[in-house]
């Protein structure tokens, strides 16, 4: 490694949870990963301390104006043992691309992910390794300069934390049920719909709190200005399979531009599908399930790699989708992915990062 941290170990480590048990960001590693940015110093002093709570100001940026980022991504164990991770470095750029329209400092990409190596090396005996376990890796930078004027912070603190996690969806791979949502949006043109800010999540929280008092899993987002073009379903990326072309929202500025996204585009283009990144309009998705040629609708994510789409909602028109049960399309694709990322599959493009 190129850059080196200062390691302060945590002398009163905790007991291994059950791993059958993991919900998804309930449990804690022993350490995190911390560094600060001021102008004079860059990005300086990264160490690897006891996990616990953070001291800021109450002034701090991020309280008062969400001058916050985040980003998520997943170590693996291998059967022999081996601790691998997904496609860091696209977290890495991501992360960039997020701090420019949020005007945070950028990170030097091979720093960033040598800090994700570093912490995740530390904390490798907490990675699980049963059937859909994995170790769930959370970046996330903080403008907290104690000042409450409004520009940006001077002040940053980046940190990692780290939980083992189990399925994301407590019934694992089963389809779920999506609410179109109508009423609210969660991103327009000009916005920071491309962006993972805590700031977006926020919003759509009413939305998602609307959808499960209905009985739903998740929603459908349609886009903010016309509300007739599907974007994403929830916190991932959204697949629609019509007629054996598999369509998903192109990166236009309004979409998060998933990694799972981007690889599950690669697999199947690799498999010679026909897959297209354009506009769908919602009536388009219902009139196909409607004339039988919607085959599967699933969405993308780092932390439930498929999750395949049981049920549509949409006003007052409801579409059940593959008779309510997983496509053969999301199943081989949720098998490729983990495969890869547990190491039951080789990787042949690059996308595994071992840390040693
Ligand atoms: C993180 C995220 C995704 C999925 O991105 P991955 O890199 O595949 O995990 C999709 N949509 C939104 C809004 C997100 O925040």
């Amino acid at each position: 490694m190129k850059h080196s941290f200062t390691v302060i170990k945590n002398e009163s480590p905790k007991a291994k949870p059950d791993p059958s048990a993991l919900k998804f960001g309930e449990t804690f590693t022993d350490h995190m990963f911390l560094m600060e940015y001021t102008k004079e110093k860059g990005w300086h002093d990264g160490r690897i301390v006891p996990y616990g709570p953070l001291s800021i100001s109450p002034a701090a940026t991020c309280l008062h104006y969400g001058q916050e980022m985040f980003e998520g991504l997943k170590a693996y164990k291998t059967k022999d043992g081996k601790v691998q991770l997904f496609r860091p470095v696209m977290n890495a750029r991501r992360t960039n691309v997020t701090n420019q329209r949020m005007c945070i400092p950028t990170i030097d990409e091979e720093l960033y992910v040598e800090a994700i190596k570093a912490v995740v090396d530390m904390d490798r005996d907490w990675i699980p390794d049963q059937e859909g376990t994995s170790l769930y890796v959370r970046p996330f930078i903080i403008g907290d300069s104690p000042v409450l004027g409004v520009k940006p912070a001077a002040h940053y603190l980046f940190g990692i934390i780290l939980c083992p996690v189990g399925p994301y969806y407590a019934n694992g791979l089963a389809p779920t049920k999506i609410y179109v949502e109508e009423e609210y949006v969660r991103a327009v043109p000009g916005g920071t719909g491309f962006a993972k800010i805590g700031g977006n999540y926020a919003a759509a929280l009413k939305s998602q709190e609307k959808a499960h008092e209905k009985g739903y899993d998740q929603v459908l987002w349609l886009d903010g200005v016309e509300r007739k073009y599907v974007e994403e379903i929830g916190t991932s990326n959204a697949f629609f399979v019509i007629d054996d072309e598999v369509i998903t929202a192109p990166l236009a500025g309004t979409i998060l531009p998933g990694i799972t996204r981007d690889s599950v585009l690669a697999l199947l283009k690799e498999w010679g599908m026909k897959v297209s990144e354009r506009k769908l309009t919602i009536q388009e998705v219902f009139q196909a399930a409607k004339d039988g040629s919607l085959q599967e609708v699933f969405a993308t994510g780092t932390a439930a790699v498929i999750s395949p789409v049981g049920e549509l909602s949409w006003v007052d028109q409801k579409a059940i989708i593959h008779d309510n049960q997983i496509g053969e399309l999301s199943q081989k694709l949720y098998d490729t992915l983990y495969g890869i990322q547990t190491g039951k599959i080789a990787d042949d493009k690059g996308w595994i990062v071992s840390v040693e």
